[in-house]
């Protein structure tokens, strides 16, 4: 069966690094928060260029964590879009803020800056935007509109990992950058994890208190906190995972070219060359529970939500089976 994503198949493509990895990780004796997450969170931030990196639970945790660092509070408003993972709404929520739904750019389906303006109200702190299908946000505009107004910036890059926005890296322009490491992402473990980015190291400080009951470095709490903590085990398979990244990556743009090839002619709007087609989190409005939420119309997302298809890529996937959906769909028209 050809499926969007193929964790199964990664596993089984780098078999042997990974089960060394959990080998080494199982014979060390060190399971939660120890050498293999700081040298993960370490390598990753190298790898995006940026200062420090936080790993955590999973993603959901991470915007959530960054909300709280970023000082949102109850009743605070957070401007971000309907066409994304349920998880970016409703880590709003467990923050204790209000989403607040725009709608998407027709073109590259991310959140569409010119709406931004006339969704901010006096209780509006920080905006974010969702780098979609692996498409980043036009992150130009998005900044230049929140310094004006004073917003703070989580980049949801949970879709992401290394597309790039004028050469840098999609996670590392807001104040803060999440990332996802569930099984089927670009990037990922055989489980859940998360990872937060920053520059700032008082943002980084506060992050990593709150990720583990708000400890400061003496096993004080100092402030409020939770338990989201990446374990061992994932940081060491996602190191693995991190040191293949150019080369999965580059057969996923492959694959995305052999698409675009093979489709062009059918009547259908195809994704731009750079962008990189991924699973559809597509999710709004058939959430009853998110409803509530719903100020402004979105016929964008809306439309797009009703027409999307998303097709099978994967690191793991062969050529053949990349022609095996060309071929089913050329035949559907
Ligand atoms: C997958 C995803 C998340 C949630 O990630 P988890 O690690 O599963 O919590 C958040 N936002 C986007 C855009 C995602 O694709």
């Amino acid at each position: 069966m050809i499926t969007t994503a193929n964790p199964l198949r990664r596993f089984h493509s780098r078999k042997d690094e990974i089960l060394s990895a959990i080998n080494r990780v199982l014979e060390s004796g060190e399971y939660i928060l120890g050498r293999e997450v700081k040298s993960f969170e370490k390598e990753f931030a190298e790898w995006l260029g940026i200062s420090y990196a936080v790993g955590v639970g999973n993603a959901t945790d991470a915007l959530e964590i960054s909300l709280r660092a970023l000082g949102i509070e109850k009743g605070d408003e957070v401007i971000t879009v309907s066409h994304t993972a349920t998880a970016t709404i409703a880590a709003i929520i467990a923050a204790g803020a209000i989403p607040v739904m725009i709608d998407i750019d027709e073109e590259t389906f991310t959140m569409n800056p010119e709406l931004i303006e006339e969704a901010i109200t006096e209780r509006t702190r920080a905006v974010i935007p969702a780098h979609l299908y692996g498409h980043p946000a036009d992150m130009n505009a998005i900044c230049r509109i929140a310094r004006e107004k004073n917003l703070k910036i989580i980049e949801d890059a949970s879709q992401a990992h290394g597309a790039k926005i004028n050469e840098r890296l999609a996670g590392t322009i807001g104040e803060i950058g999440v990332f996802s490491f569930y099984p089927t992402k670009n990037i990922a473990s055989f489980g859940d994890a998360g990872m937060l980015v920053t520059d700032n190291p008082e943002l980084a400080k506060r992050i990593e208190e709150i990720r583990q009951y708000g400890w400061s470095s003496s096993r004080i709490s100092m402030s409020f906190g939770r338990n989201s903590r990446m374990d061992e085990l994932h940081a060491a398979i996602l190191r693995v995972m991190l040191s293949h990244f150019e080369e999965d990556n580059s057969h996923r743009q492959a694959i995305a070219k052999f698409y675009l090839d093979a489709l062009k002619s059918l009547p259908l709007k195809l994704p731009k060359v750079n962008a990189e087609i991924q699973h559809a989190w597509h999710l709004y409005h058939l959430h009853p529970a998110f409803k509530q939420f719903m100020r402004a119309q979105l016929p964008v997302t809306e439309k797009i939500a009703n027409e999307i298809l998303s097709l099978p890529i994967d690191s793991s996937m062969q050529d053949s089976e990349a022609e095996k959906v060309a071929e089913l769909i050329s035949r559907f028209f």
